[in-house]
């Protein structure tokens, strides 16, 4: 989340009815006094826009649908307004937060619960690969949950690295910006299909689940926000060729609007390799790339790979 139209607390923030069963967060003042007693200030670069609606997080746990018992990895707690509703529901929390003002706060809120653990950390190592500590935490048979109301700045590679990870995620359920859903949900010839679509969806199908308003934030977003759980596809390739793939795809799209027969030339020694790929594939090569589906994009690369294509080191 990130693009704050204001720093203004919201009018009401929700809190469970005092008659629902034990409401596992505390109340709006209590969270106050901690943040000002740490003299804290939201960050904009770190996209810290707290979900402070007690029943948006309570649905967003809901949503993900973990059960007791489940491992989740959740990636920037804050202040654990979503953390407490995913340790409420019994799983196993780890919670990675690179603002060390909040992880203390996320941690004493988080404090009853025996199997949540915040970390202090960057969920990223540079820009290509995810923090290894973190991964050597998480289940090796991929038997865990990715649930986050996640930072506008890491949230397309924090989904694309889970995604191309070894042991993937069975499921992604995460609060990013309308615009980032819209590239998750996009079909094949819109602006929105891209890299991130085709990473993503090549192990994993795509539901919208909710709209989240700006208002429900502090500080407030200027943008609309919205709910995506991603599922993991029942059998995958093994991690290299995923990531062949997705490299393969990335490459087509950096020249989108081209013809594929121009972007081929470009990507292979000789026009004739590239007309070679594009009749074994029984494509057209006067076919956009931004314009192919899945089953497209991926006999392409596996054609390409079949003629000695390699991603350039990244
Ligand atoms: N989960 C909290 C909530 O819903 O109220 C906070 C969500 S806020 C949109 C994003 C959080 O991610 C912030 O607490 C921010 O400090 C943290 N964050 C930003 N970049 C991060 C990174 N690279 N690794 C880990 N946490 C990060």
């Amino acid at each position: 989340m990130s693009e704050n139209s204001s720093e203004d607390e919201p009018d009401a923030p929700t809190q469970a009815p005092s008659d629902s069963p034990r409401s596992p967060r505390p109340p709006w003042g209590e969270f106050r006094k901690a943040l000002e007693a740490a003299g804290f200030r939201p960050s904009r670069q770190l996209g810290q826009n707290f979900l402070l609606d007690e029943n948006a997080a309570r649905a967003i746990a809901r949503d993900s649908q973990v059960a007791s018992g489940d491992f989740v990895l959740e990636v920037g707690p804050g202040c654990g307004f979503l953390s407490v509703h995913l340790a409420h529901a019994g799983v196993h929390l780890l919670a990675v937060e690179i603002d060390d003002r909040l992880a203390p706060i996320a941690e004493r809120f988080l404090d009853p619960y025996p199997n949540a653990k915040v970390v202090v950390g960057d969920i990223l190592k540079g820009k290509h690969a995810l923090n290894e500590s973190v991964l050597t935490d998480l289940p090796a048979d991929g038997g865990w949950h990715l649930v986050s109301n996640l930072p506008y700045s890491v949230s397309a590679p924090v989904m694309a690295l889970c995604a191309g990870l070894e042991n993937p995620p069975a499921s992604m359920t995460v609060l990013i910006q309308e615009e980032v859903a819209q590239r998750l949900l996009a079909k094949p010839g819109t602006r929105e299909w891209g890299p991130l679509t085709v990473g993503v969806l090549q192990s994993f199908t795509a539901e919208r689940i909710r709209d989240m308003a700006p208002a429900l934030f502090w500080p407030r977003p200027k943008v609309q926000s919205t709910v995506v759980r991603l599922t993991r596809r029942g059998s995958l390739l093994p991690a290299e060729a995923r990531r062949f793939r997705s490299a393969f795809a990335a490459r087509l799209m950096r020249q989108r609007r081209q013809s594929l027969a121009r972007v081929l030339k470009d990507m292979f020694s000789s026009r004739e390799q590239a007309t070679q790929l594009l009749t074994s594939c029984d494509i057209g090569g006067d076919v956009r790339a931004d314009t192919l589906g899945l089953e497209e994009l991926w006999g392409l690369a596996e054609g390409a790979r079949g003629l000695g294509w390699l991603p350039e080191q990244s």
